[in-house]
């Protein structure tokens, strides 16, 4: 066997961990925030239809600029997002992933820098690093919250290349105010990346940032169809900003990275957009549920805008973790002491997690750190 020592691999990347949550068999997986709830039938048929057809053409290569799917993604978003918001402005690929590791390319990379607020999404510094650019941690407060001041002038004392800010954060949940958002780009002369996996669970009133979009030519809202529309496998992400990002990332992306089945499987999921979103608010009542549960467990959690809840505390968070494993019930330990994150879905899957977490809270909750 060769050591990853004896390659000759970037420095950078020596001793670092690949990403991933452990894919484990459990009853109840509810580690990695997608939608439990089947597709539509009527989805699932289309999409044979639709497949089948784009199949004939699978000797060409697809369109390079997706640019029906993007149409139809510029469409849903000035439907939902507050602001109008023209195809030009709208980029897609392969997962949000994709997206961010492009923006990366295009202005990130070698001396250049990113900073973001920990704890947050972990793939945003491995993309960083897969880049070439330098990673800067910016802080939150105890609570997880972005204190603007505090973060305004850690941006203009480091002045970041990219800044990226998660809304709702992943794991803690809770969404970031358009006010501080608004702040970072004042404070930053880099590009501001505002990742919206999880845009569609939040709290009703919780505008996007898609609204600041107008004037503000180095803002860059992501999204993905992985979360809400439940369809992670299908691996399409997309962001909308100023034409001219959309022009920069052009220069980097690889020709043809989107193929013909995954525009044509993304534009029937599209249409079908009103049926896939039906499941948003179940399951935003199984979150709330959860969230309501806790205190009588002398347990708490962190406001969430999102299909998941970082809950705790615990004395030992990879002991109760364990634990609730040993129930059958997956949930994730994102590396925060004291705190895991559990994923809301199904009604069932709701049961299942209380019913084991009622017997697992007593050994191991603390009043620590309250
Ligand atoms: C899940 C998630 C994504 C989604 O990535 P995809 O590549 O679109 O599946 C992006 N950002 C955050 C914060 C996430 O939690």
């Amino acid at each position: 066997m060769t050591e990853l020592d004896e390659l000759p691999l970037r420095p950078e990347l020596r001793g670092r961990t690949p990403y991933g949550a452990p894919q484990l068999p459990a009853t109840h997986r509810l580690n990695t925030n997608e939608n439990p709830h089947p597709l539509p039938a009527e989805l699932l048929a289309d999409l044979g239809e639709s497949l089948g057809h784009a199949a004939l053409e699978l000797n060409r290569y697809p369109d390079r600029d997706a640019v029906a799917l993007r149409a139809d993604l510029a469409a849903y978003l000035s439907r939902t997002g507050g602001v109008p918001v023209e195809p030009a402005q709208v980029w897609a690929a392969n997962g949000s992933n994709e997206v961010l590791q492009q923006v990366l390319q295009a202005f990130g990379g070698a001396g250049r820098t990113a900073l973001g607020f920990t704890p947050s999404y972990s793939m945003h510094p491995i993309i960083a690093a897969g880049t070439g650019t330098a990673w800067v941690d910016g802080h939150r407060a105890a609570d997880f919250t972005i204190d603007t001041d505090a973060a305004v002038a850690h941006v203009q004392q480091m002045r970041p290349d990219v800044v990226f800010v998660t809304s709702p954060n992943n794991p803690t949940g809770t969404a970031v105010d358009l006010d501080t958002v608004a702040a970072l780009y004042e404070a930053t002369e880099g590009v501001l990346v505002v990742d919206e996996a999880y845009a569609e669970f939040a709290r009703t009133g919780t505008p996007s940032s898609l609204t600041l979009l107008p004037g503000r030519p180095r803002l860059v809202v992501s999204r993905t169809m992985s979360k809400a529309f439940g369809m992670a496998g299908l691996r399409l992400g997309y962001l909308a900003a100023d034409p001219a990002v959309v022009d920069a990332i052009q220069l980097v992306r690889l020709p043809y990275h989107l193929s013909s089945l995954t525009q044509a499987a993304a534009r029937t999921a599209l249409a079908h957009t009103d049926a896939l979103l039906a499941t948003v608010d179940a399951v935003k009542a199984q979150r709330d549920r959860i969230v309501a549960a806790l205190p009588g467990m002398g347990l708490t959690s962190v406001p969430s805008d999102a299909n998941f809840i970082l809950f705790g505390h615990f004395a030992d968070a990879p002991a109760a973790w364990r634990a609730l494993l040993d129930r059958g019930v997956l949930v994730r330990d994102v590396g925060l002491p004291g705190w895991l994150r559990v994923t809301a879905g199904t009604a069932e899957e709701t049961d299942a997690f209380l019913t084991a977490l009622g017997e697992v809270a007593p050994a191991h909750r603390t009043t620590l750190g309250d």
